[in-house]
């Protein structure tokens, strides 16, 4: 009986979840008594990597939104490997899929499976990252790219107090994987911040690795970002110099530098760790700021893009038009691909319960 209870319970959960979650196109009905969406229609989705925690949470969220819209999924991780996700897509497209959600590898490597996609009516969103040189993109759901780089480097010029303090600071800077066209948003919002900082002589890059080739670092590894940093403090900081911040664009990175730093001794006695940013506020880096390793992280809630992504179906397969919020940023190569952004959120020690623990992104257990 109690079984019966939980699941009346559970079903009326979902119709409730269903009511508000879609909007007129997902009723029976629809405004202008047009075409209304089958909810059985099947969506591909085609992430990554599963290792890195937040495109697990993407995953999971756009399934949890979608299933409760009556909706089948089928979620493929490619384990950064650009063929296996080519492979993926492909097999979505044959299996029949409706719509297609894309969060690419390497941006510039899917023109030609999107364009079979194209040729069975296959619409294609593009998740979190554009996917660059192809007419066959619909729409492209994100976060405000620019902006992470801004928040980013405006925690260090505030946590260095840039603006008055005298200086100078010595800074090193992570850039993200070039294959990423998120990757160069990142680094030009940042470097908006930082260049006249630069410029001024207020900070100092010691490795002198300035521009984003140099900085950059392929498929986001933390491994290459922790070389990369062990050879700059064994080159450039050789002389008593100290580390005072550290510019990275991704948590796993921000973590493969801490590793670093800590090999030299930063963290303990009187070498305190540098600031240290990040993103994505994925649970090893916010227990790691917790822990005061890391200190800050940008939060980008994959619930609200999942949100987002499922009004973009929506409107697809009624054959209407979505709702955007941007329609001159996101330039492919071809074309403006019409975006939604969605506001990314600068987290640290004193804001972090509050935003990813109070807001349910996370458990106290998970935390522990
Ligand atoms: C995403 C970031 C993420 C990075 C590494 C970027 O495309 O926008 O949120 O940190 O990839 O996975």
């Amino acid at each position: 009986m109690k079984k019966l209870v939980l699941l009346a319970l559970l079903f009326s959960f979902m119709v409730v979840l269903a009511a508000c979650g879609g909007d007129d196109s997902t009723s029976s009905s629809s405004d202008d008594g047009g075409e209304t969406v089958s909810n059985d229609a099947s969506i591909g989705i085609a992430m990554p990597t599963k290792s890195s925690a937040r495109w697990v949470d993407d995953g999971d969220n756009m399934v949890e939104q979608l299933e409760a819209l009556g909706f089948e999924t089928d979620v493929q991780y490619a384990e950064d490997d650009v063929d296996k996700q080519i492979e993926q897509i492909e097999n979505m497209i044959v299996k029949g899929a409706d719509v297609l959600v894309v969060a690419s590898i390497d941006g510039t490597a899917l023109s030609n499976v999107l364009a079979k996609a194209a040729d069975q009516d296959i619409e294609v969103i593009a998740y979190d990252r554009l996917i660059m040189e192809t007419p066959d993109v619909s729409y492209y759901a994100t976060f405000d790219n620019f902006q992470v780089g801004v928040l980013q480097a405006t925690y260090i010029e505030e946590a260095l107090n840039l603006a008055e303090a005298e200086g100078p600071f010595n800074i090193e800077l992570f850039g993200g994987s070039p294959d990423d066209n998120n990757a160069y948003f990142f680094w030009d919002g940042a470097m908006s911040i930082l260049q006249p900082h630069i410029d001024s002589g207020k900070v100092v890059i010691q490795s002198a690795q300035t521009e984003f080739e140099q900085a950059a670092t392929m498929r986001w590894d933390g491994n290459n970002a922790k070389s990369r940093m062990e050879n700059i403090l064994s080159k450039a900081y050789s002389g008593g110099e100290t580390v005072d911040a550290v510019l990275s664009p991704y948590d796993g990175i921000s973590r493969g530098v801490i590793q670093a730093l800590k090999g030299v001794g930063y963290g303990s006695g009187d070498l305190p760790m540098p600031v240290i940013t990040g993103q994505d506020a994925e649970l090893a880096s916010i227990k790691s700021i917790v822990a005061q390793e890391q200190t800050q992280t940008v939060f980008k809630d994959t619930r609200d893009l999942a949100a987002v992504v499922v009004t973009m179906i929506d409107a697809i397969l009624t054959g209407e038009e979505a709702e955007v919020n941007d329609t001159e940023t996101y330039d492919n190569g071809i074309e403006v691909i019409p975006s939604y952004l969605v506001e990314p959120v600068s987290v640290d020690i004193d804001n972090y319960q509050e935003i990813v623990m109070d807001s349910g992104y996370y458990s106290e257990d998970e935390l522990e």
